[in-house]
């Protein structure tokens, strides 16, 4: 993980945020290779999700919403961490994650009263803890305040006058955005069942415990879909089994992660929400060990569309063209972590090959499409920079494309290994005369002459095959 981190930073594609004041915990900044990664699978995913699929649209929700909506949605109630404070050294610690740790390494299938995760009421996760002494990992004291809920929800307020003294929160999930415009995106696109609205954003939550890199952060970015069905016309295990199927293989196969690390795990009875009938989490083997990527199905019900009708009165159900049948959709919500696909994809193609005379190549494996930038132009000596950059110009309108002009070439290569470029292309003093260029591809290190008025073609047959 370290090197990741490390590497992160000299090339420029993670920083610490608001580094130059010492920053801010747990933020982070996409530097100029970060975002143009991040970009491509966002782009990649909308284009997989939405722009190739007859039966999907895409929306653009705001992140404030009315406050109503986390009261139909049920995070205002419920969306919080038990958390109590050590009184012998004022640390903070969440109750339930404290015990689960205990269980863990006590090998123990122990638990408290009334055992929830992080709904187990509070007087119960206190009488376990003392009852089995577990200590502060800060101090060592087992001196425990009994557990407050903690809501999770960034609160501000808007505009100069409070309206009504109402709360208004950053949104701890996108999927809300689109439960909201069910309504207006049914009326004005005139979908049929069985269809799905995506959607890409920003959304906040207050962890308590966030960390291992950008993999657990408050600020983060989803990218969900919720997928409407008629349970009775599509039963929920087959519309289930086809998200998972359909998940994995942007994972797997669009992003080209290695298949060994990943792995599907299906949600315990008790971490299932309690409107939810079945979840099945795609997992990345990470160093810290297998972390959740995306939720490749979470069903829900039909719980959202009734709660958001029940709180702002308007019918939220949908008319069968065929059958007239009147009722409320159903609804499986596949919902990746745009940041946590983006630490895999870092994580799974970072290589240490062992070359000849003791040397060492960092090389970004990415797949050719994910790479920040597909070519690297390198004039051999700068007295070449003039055509060059003609060259670097023709291409930029097809490729995203750096030029880069200092250093020797082998360490312009071992940079462009490092930040994963598929292809360099040398242009020397020969391409004077004949027109074309040498090709060195990253992964085999093996070099072809290409003829500039070919290179086109060349690199599209390898970019798409
Ligand atoms: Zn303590």
């Amino acid at each position: 993980m370290d090197k990741i981190i490390s590497l992160c930073k000299r090339r420029g594609f993670i920083y610490p945020g608001s580094e130059i004041y010492g920053g801010l915990a747990n933020t982070w900044d996409y530097g100029p290779l970060g975002a143009q990664l991040k970009k491509n699978i966002k782009d990649l995913w909308w284009k997989t999700f939405v722009e190739h699929r007859l039966d999907m649209v895409g929306i653009d929700a705001a992140i404030l919403m009315n406050p109503t909506t986390w009261e139909a949605s049920g995070h205002v109630a419920s969306f919080s961490d038990p958390l109590m404070d050590c009184k012998s050294c004022k640390s903070r610690e969440r109750a339930d994650k404290l015990v689960e740790k205990w269980a863990h390494e006590n090998n123990s299938a122990d638990r408290p009263r009334h055992w929830a995760g992080e709904k187990t009421p509070a007087r119960d996760l206190l009488d376990f803890i003392t009852e089995k002494n577990i200590k502060c990992p800060l101090c060592g004291k087992c001196n425990w305040t009994e557990p407050k809920s903690f809501n999770l929800m960034f609160k501000t307020k808007q505009g100069v006058i409070e309206e009504e003294g109402k709360d208004i929160y950053l949104r701890p999930e996108t999927a809300q955005g689109i439960f909201v415009n069910f309504k207006n995106v049914l009326e004005t696109t005139r979908k049929k069942l069985p269809f799905g609205i995506a959607q890409i954003g920003k959304a906040f939550r207050n962890e308590i415990t966030p960390g291992n890199f950008t993999f657990r952060t408050r600020e983060f970015e989803q990218m969900e879909i919720e997928y409407f069905f008629d349970p009775d016309q599509s039963p929920w295990q087959e519309v289930f089994e086809q998200w998972k199927k359909d998940s994995m293989g942007f994972i797997a196969d669009v992003l080209g992660i290695n298949k060994q690390a990943l792995r599907f795990r299906d949600h315990e009875k008790d971490e299932l929400s309690h409107y939810s009938k079945g979840t099945t989490d795609i997992e990345y083997k990470f160093p810290f060990g297998w972390g959740e990527l995306c939720a490749a199905g979470a069903y829900r019900t039909d719980y959202d569309l009734k709660q958001h009708e029940k709180y702002s009165g308007q019918k939220l159900t949908y008319l069968d063209p065929f059958t007239n049948k009147i009722f409320t959709p159903h609804v499986m919500e596949p919902s990746f972590g745009a940041d946590r696909v983006a630490l895999a994809v870092l994580l799974d193609a970072y290589h240490e090959e062992q070359l000849e005379k003791d040397e060492t190549r960092i090389v970004m494996k990415f797949k050719p499409q994910l790479a920040p930038n597909t070519i690297a132009v390198l004039p051999l000596v700068n007295k070449l920079n003039e055509q060059a950059e003609k060259l670097s110009l023709d291409l930029i309108k097809n490729y995203r494309l750096e030029y880069d002009t200092s250093g020797s070439i082998g360490k312009r290569y071992r940079r462009q290994d490092e930040i994963g470029t598929p292809f360099c292309l040398t242009f020397d003093y020969d391409s004077l005369d004949d027109n074309a260029v040498t090709v060195r591809q990253r992964d085999s290190m093996a070099q072809e002459r290409i003829n500039i008025s070919a290179l086109t073609t060349y690199i599209d047959s390898k970019l798409y095959n």
